[in-house]
C-alpha cells in the first residue's frame, strides 16, 4: 500500500521513493511508489501534479489504498526516484479547501445550513447549501469565517479505526460509507468533519475568504467564493478596472457609481430629446416630400432614399405624407442594410401587395403588407441610389396605367 505522506504533513513538497510498478495506460504510464507526497483527487479537491524521476505527473487517482500516478514516460521498476510536488497548485487548492471548511462551519453554526456539494476547480470554487440564504446572512457567515482565519488556528488530521470511535465526536459532516481508518480534520475551536484531502496547517494561510456570488440552486443556495491568492488577484483586477473607469470619468473611485448613474440618466434624457427633434424634423421633411410629389396620371408618387433612418421613423414619415391618391415609397440605408416602406392614402386604387413585390425584386429584399402599408428590408444597400431611381421610373409608368 502506498504510504501517503500528505496525510500527516500537507507541506511536504518532496521525497524519494521506489518505483514498485510501471504499467502502460491510455495517456501515458501509471506508476506505483512505496510512498508519495502527491495527493490523488478526493474530498472535492483535484489531483496534485508534479514530477517523478523527471517524468511529468499528469494526474493521480486512488484505488484500494494505492495511489496511481499517471506520468508522461516510463520509469524503471525498482528505481529510486525523486518525487516533487507542484506546490503553488497544491497550496492554492488547500487555501480554497480549508476556506471551504470555515465557510461551511460558519453557515452551519449561524443558520444550520448544511454543505451538500463542493466543487473546486482551477478557476472557481462553489459550495451548495441545503437552504435559501439571503445577502445579509451570507455577509454574516463570511465575516464569521474570516474571524477564524485571522485567529490563525491549527488545522489537524487524525485517524480513527472504527465508526464507533467517531460516533461521539461533534462532527459537522460525516461522509457516508467511509472505510477505516476514518480521517477527521479539525480546526481548533471551530470545524470538525471527515475529509481525506490535505489542508492548510494554520487558518492564517487561507489569507481571506470572500463570497463572490450566490444563486438559488435546487431549493438551496450555491455560493461562489475565493480564498488567498485568488481573492487578491480578483481584487487587483477589479480595482484596476475601477481605476480605469474613475480616470475615464475624471472622478475618484468612490464616485464612479454615481458618475455612471448620472451618465445613464443624461443618456436617457438625450434619447428622449432626440426623439422629439426627430418628430419635429419629420414634419419639415414631410412638407418637402409633399412639395416634391410627382404626378403619374391621376395619382401622385413620392419616392426618396434616406440614410440612417430607423424603420419606425421611416414608417411614420411615409404614413404622414400618404394621403388620398398619393403613394409614398421611402427607403433608408442603415448599417449596410436597406429598409423600405410603402404607404398610400385611402383613395389610392392600386394594391400595395403587388407593388411591394416589385420593390422586393428590384432590391433583392423581403417584405409584404396590405391595405395602406407595406414594409420590407434588403440585406444589402449596395447600389441603392440607382435601384431607387429605376424603381421610381417603373412606378411612374405603372401608376399612369392605373
Ligand atoms: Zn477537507
Amino acid at each position: 500500500m502506498t504510504q501517503k505522506l500528505y496525510d500527516n504533513d500537507s507541506h511536504q513538497t518532496e521525497t524519494t521513493a521506489v518505483v514498485r510498478a510501471c504499467v502502460p495506460a491510455k495517456d501515458g504510464f501509471e506508476i506505483l511508489l512505496d510512498r508519495t507526497v502527491l495527493f490523488p483527487e478526493g474530498g472535492g479537491q483535484p489531483s496534485d501534479t508534479g514530477t517523478i524521476g523527471g517524468a511529468r505527473v499528469l494526474h493521480c487517482r486512488e484505488e484500494g489504498g494505492e495511489v496511481y500516478h499517471l506520468v508522461d514516460r516510463a520509469l524503471s521498476e525498482g528505481e529510486e526516484v525523486a518525487v516533487l510536488l507542484d506546490w503553488s497548485r497544491r497550496f492554492d487548492f488547500m487555501q480554497q479547501h480549508t476556506g471551504e471548511h470555515l465557510l461551511s462551519f460558519a453557515f452551519y453554526k449561524l443558520f444550520s445550513a448544511a454543505n451538500v456539494g463542493f466543487h473546486l476547480a482551477l478557476d472557481y470554487a462553489t459550495i451548495d447549501f441545503d437552504r435559501p440564504l439571503d445577502h445579509t446572512q451570507i455577509l454574516e457567515a463570511e465575516a464569521l469565517a474570516n474571524t477564524y482565519v485571522w485567529r490563525n488556528l491549527p488545522v489537524t488530521a487524525a485517524f480513527y479505526e472504527t465508526e464507533e470511535d467517531v460516533r461521539d465526536l461533534p462532527l459537522r459532516k460525516h461522509a457516508e460509507g467511509l472505510t477505516a481508518p476514518i480521517r477527521i480534520v479539525s480546526i481548533e475551536d471551530a470545524d470538525m468533519c471527515t475529509c481525506c484531502a490535505p489542508h492548510c496547517k494554520l487558518t492564517g494561510e487561507i489569507g481571506s475568504i470572500f463570497v463572490l456570488d450566490a444563486i438559488s440552486y435546487k431549493g438551496g443556495t450555491r455560493i461562489t467564493f475565493l480564498c488567498g491568492e485568488r481573492a487578491l488577484k480578483h481584487f487587483r483586477a477589479a480595482h484596476d478596472s475601477l481605476d480605469t473607469l474613475a480616470r475615464r470619468f475624471s472622478t475618484a473611485r468612490e464616485s464612479v457609481v454615481s458618475a455612471v448613474a448620472k451618465l445613464g440618466d443624461d443618456y436617457g434624457a438625450l434619447k428622449r430629446r432626440e426623439r422629439e427633434l426627430e418628430r419635429e424634423l419629420n414634419r419639415y421633411i414631410a412638407a418637402e416630400l409633399v412639395e416634391s410629389a410627382q404626378t403619374a396620371g391621376k395619382l401622385r408618387l413620392i419616392v426618396r432614399l434616406f440614410s440612417g433612418f430607423e424603420a419606425d421613423r421611416l414608417k411614420d414619415l411615409a404614413q404622414s405624407v400618404a394621403e388620398g391618391k398619393t403613394l409614398a415609397v421611402l427607403f433608408s440605408e442603415n448599417d449596410g442594410k436597406l429598409n423600405y416602406v410603402l404607404a398610400c392614402g385611402d383613395a389610392f386604387p392600386v394594391e400595395l401587395s403587388g407593388l411591394v413585390q416589385a420593390v422586393n425584386t428590384a432590391t433583392n429584399g423581403k417584405g409584404g403588407g396590405r391595405g395602406t402599408l407595406a414594409q420590407g428590408m434588403a440585406k444589402s444597400a449596395a447600389g441603392a441610389a440607382d435601384t431607387v431611381e429605376q424603381l421610381k421610373d417603373y412606378l411612374i409608368r405603372r401608376l399612369r396605367q392605373a
